[in-house]
């Protein structure tokens, strides 16, 4: 395996973040990492921020499996975050060290119409753009499960699960699972519309696909993660876990279940 030694910071260019990143650069060099511009010659991404620029920072760089990204939180405890940018010398020591133990975090790819894939590390949410409510009709595989009627719907990794889906009430699940949940927004139930009410969990050999109906002529907001989907037509969507995986470094003692425990015990 070749040297991981050519570094790309994603930040936002804030002034509190931007002193902090400039002694983190000196350090990185002076340890003899090359610090690049173009993200696309870096074989280390670090993000620095929390878990929203984290996503940014996954998303922006074209969600690439050949590198490994390291979260910098400025902040406290978060879930994409094994390190604080007051531990410069915690950080450059991990990134070296070739035995460092690596999370993959499974991503979820969302086809829109047959158009192309995108992918999402937290979840895939469609919501009614307008008062009236969404109907989608739910296939797994190719069995038609259920027509939703409501505000809408989460489709969510085990690392997003944590994210808007428990806002929700759905199920934090272990990444080490490869899975995605999909959660209601307040669906509609009565004797004329059914759906099952509780959040569901699909193995990565199932297949998903939503087809949303059009009787009423508006189209839902589409969201993959923190970023809004400039989509307006839209009637099919795939969904299914890829094989692609996020690399991140782990710290020890840094679960996935250290980090639930000390953000919402
Ligand atoms: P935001 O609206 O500024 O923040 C949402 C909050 O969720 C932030 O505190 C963020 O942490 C946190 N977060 C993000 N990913 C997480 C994860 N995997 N586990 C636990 N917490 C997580 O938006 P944002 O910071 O760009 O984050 C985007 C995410 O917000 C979306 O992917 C969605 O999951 C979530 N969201 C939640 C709701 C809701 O709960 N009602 C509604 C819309 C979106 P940081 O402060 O570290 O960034
Ligand atoms: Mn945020």
């Amino acid at each position: 395996m070749a040297v991981r030694n050519k570094i790309f910071f994603f930040y936002k260019k804030e002034e509190r973040t931007l002193e902090k990143i400039q002694s983190l650069l000196s350090l990185a060099i002076t340890e003899g990492f090359e610090v690049v511009e173009d993200e696309k010659e870096a074989n280390i991404i670090a993000s620095i921020g929390g878990d929203g620029t984290f996503l940014q920072a996954v998303r922006k760089t074209g969600f690439r499996d050949d590198c490994l990204y390291v979260g910098v939180s400025t902040l406290e405890n978060e879930f994409y975050c094994d390190f604080h940018i007051d531990d410069q010398a915690g950080m450059i020591e991990a990134m070296k060290n070739e035995q460092v133990e690596v999370r993959k975090y499974p991503a979820l790819s969302v086809n829109i119409d047959g158009q192309g894939s995108f992918f999402c590390l937290n979840e895939c949410s469609l919501r009614s753009s307008i008062i009236r409510t969404l109907e989608i009709d739910v296939f797994i595989d190719d069995l038609y499960f259920e027509t939703f009627r409501g505000d809408g719907m989460i489709i969510s990794t085990p690392t997003g699960s944590t994210a808007y889906n428990k806002s929700v009430s759905g199920a934090v699940v272990d990444p080490m699972l490869a899975c995605y949940q999909i959660s209601e927004l307040a669906s509609l139930n009565n004797n004329h519309y059914r759906t099952l009410g509780s959040s569901f969990i699909l193995s990565d050999n199932r297949k998903m696909t939503l087809k949303i109906k059009h009787d009423n002529s508006h189209y839902p907001i589409i969201g993959m993660d923190n970023e809004a989907m400039s989509i307006k037509h839209c009637e099919t969507l795939h969904f299914e876990l890829t094989s692609k995986r996020i690399k991140t470094v782990k710290l020890k003692d840094n679960s996935f279940w250290h980090k639930v425990k000390r953000s919402f015990l």
